[in-house]
Formats: structure tokens, sequence, C-alpha cells
């Protein structure tokens, strides 16, 4: 993205994009590969969110892996969100929404036809009000739009918004399947994927409030696809570092801290090389359940080196120092949770 003159502003323009990048890889995967690597994401995110964890990266992969769907059934998801949420709920056609007090129905009775032409009106105003709304905008409009969903994740935890995106993606499968069956119409899976759209964009402003989503995904996109570093992506089918390896840096950060430690402290030397090797072999495999058994011992490594210092030893203060350094670095492997 740093190539890019202009960076995107609008949701469309982010689509483009990832269509530029992600286009050539996804064309020989089927929507079915792609689903389920937006289900995977979606449920790291359900798992990192009650957990307080840092989840820019996760929220960017599942919003990613949404376009990329969209990309493949050429749907413009800017399009079909705005369409669906024009200003208005779709069911109680009220702004904030009150259907918990209708019960999905507008507050009086309404023709069909004339709450479709309703929709098709309130679309028209917004768009020539704002042909060009940026992607924090989508934000902002949806958690206005919706301040229940802000109410219920405060007062009950975010459990039942995800609990509503899980069945969201259901239905994105269920229509697409249907599509190919020829039972239902393309507009069907552009409505489901603006409803999971919109659980997704309201949980990002929830969590992350006043933090924005456009930036995150420029930082994230910097310098192309965050895998192979190309654009247009070079990524072989599979070839996702998993969400271990994507924290394999502040590893190999903890590790260099470990080795500073040998200079400083070498009658702990060969205990803090057997650290060292072991959090290598951690590297080499990839694996979370490696990773974590050799930080655990690491740490209890580092606490025997800290217990031993003598306090008149003119080394002990840097030897205190890079050990602080290094349990600074091991507080943010939040999953290791
Ligand atoms: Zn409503
Ligand atoms: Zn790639």
């Amino acid at each position: 993205m740093k190539e890019l003159k202009n960076k995107p502003e609008t949701v469309s323009d982010l689509q483009e994009y990832l269509k530029s990048l992600y286009g050539d890889v996804n064309a020989g995967r089927d929507v079915e590969y792609i689903f389920s690597y937006l289900f995977r994401n979606v449920s790291y995110l359900s798992r990192a969110i009650p957990r307080k964890q840092n989840c820019v990266q996760n929220f960017i992969k599942t919003f990613s892996w949404l376009f990329a769907i969209a990309n493949k059934l050429e749907i413009d998801l800017q399009e079909s969100y705005l369409r669906k949420y024009p200003e208005v709920c779709p069911y109680c056609i009220t702004s904030p929404c009150v259907c918990s007090k209708t019960n999905k129905k507008p507050v009086s009775y309404i023709k069909e036809w004339k709450i479709q032409e309703e929709l098709g009106i309130k679309y028209n105003i917004a768009r020539s009000a704002n042909p060009n709304p940026s992607i924090d905008s989508f934000v902002k409009k949806t958690n206005d739009l919706y301040p229940a969903n802000t109410h219920i994740w405060k007062a009950a935890g975010p459990t039942f918004h995800f609990f509503r995106l899980l069945e969201e993606l259901g239905e994105v499968h269920e229509a697409y399947t249907s599509f190919c069956k020829g039972t239902k119409n393309k507009i069907e899976i552009e409505n489901e994927l603006a409803d999971c759209f919109a659980w997704i964009l309201s949980a990002w402003g929830i969590y992350y409030l006043g933090e924005s989503l456009q930036d995150s995904f420029i930082t994230y996109y910097y310098n192309s696809c965050p895998v192979c570093s190309s654009d247009p992506c070079k990524c072989e089918a599979y070839s996702d570092r998993g969400e271990m390896l994507v924290k394999i840096e502040e590893l190999r950060l903890y590790r260099d801290k470990v080795a500073e430690l040998i200079e400083a402290a070498p009658d702990h030397s060969e205990l803090l090389k057997s650290v060292i090797e072991d959090l290598e072999f951690a590297e080499k495999q990839g694996n979370t359940t490696v990773a974590i058994s050799a930080i655990k011992q690491s740490e209890s490594a580092l606490q025997k080196v800290s217990g031993e210092l003598k306090h008149v030893d003119s080394s002990a203060k840097s030897i205190k120092s890079i050990i602080s350094s290094a349990t600074a670095i091991l507080q943010s492997f939040n999953w290791l949770s």
C-alpha cells in the first residue's frame, strides 16, 4: 500500500485494493475456502475479545476475508451495506433502531411496497448527501443506528454480539449454497454479507471506540501482503501464518534480551544458553504449545537469575534492567493466556 498515491478512503476503495492484492491468488480458490478462513478469524476474534487482547490484526483479517468473498462473487460490499442500511434500520424504518420495542416491525403499519419504496428513497438521499463515505463513517453509522449493541455489550459482555455474528455467517453460507442451487438470487448473499459487515463494524466501534479502522487497514497492508510482502500476493494456498506466528517477531526480541543476559550474568550462562536453544526451537517449530512451554520455563530461569543477584554486585543493576525489559516483552504475548 505504500506504493499507492491515494490510500483507500472508502469501503469501495478498500475492496478494490484487496482485489488487486489478492484477486490473482483467490482466483484459484473457491468460496468455501475463503469462507472457512472468514469463519476461523471470527472465531479467533470471539476468543480474543473477552480476554481483552489486542485484536486489531484479527479484525483486519476478518474484514479482509469478508471482502474476499465479496470480490469472489463480484459484490460491492459498500453498495450492499448502504442499500440494506440506508440511514434507517430496514425493519423498523427508524434511526436509531427501535426493533426491541416494535418486534422488528415499523412503528405503525406500513404496506410492504411502501417500505421498499421508502428504503429506496432513503438510500438515494444518503448516496447523494455523501457519495464517498469514509471507512470510519461506516463504523459510526452502524453504532449510531444500533445503540443497543453497545448497551448489551457493556452490560453483558460481547457473547451476544458474537452469537449474532455467528448466526449471520451461517446465513451467508446458506444464501450462497441456495444461490448455487438456483433457488435464491444473488441479492440474498448481498444482504447477508451486509449483515455480517454491520456486526463486525459494530464490534470494532465498541471495542476500539474512537480508533480509526482506515488507519489500521493501511498499517496492516502498508508493506503489501503481510505474509509474503508481495503485491500482488504470491502466497501458496494454506500459507497463512497462524495465530502464534504472528507474534514470532516478539519471540525473537525476547530471545535477544535473554542473549544479552548471558554477558551480564556469566555465572548463569549455561542455564541461559539452554533457554535460548529452547526459544529457537519454539520459533522453528512455529507451534504454540511448544512456545508456551519454552517461555514458561524461561520465566522460571529468569526468576532464578534475578533471585540470586548479589546486591553489592555492580552488574546487578544492568541484569535487573535486562530482565525487566524481557518481562515487558512477555507481557505483549497476549496469545499465551
Ligand atoms: Zn430496527
Ligand atoms: Zn501473500
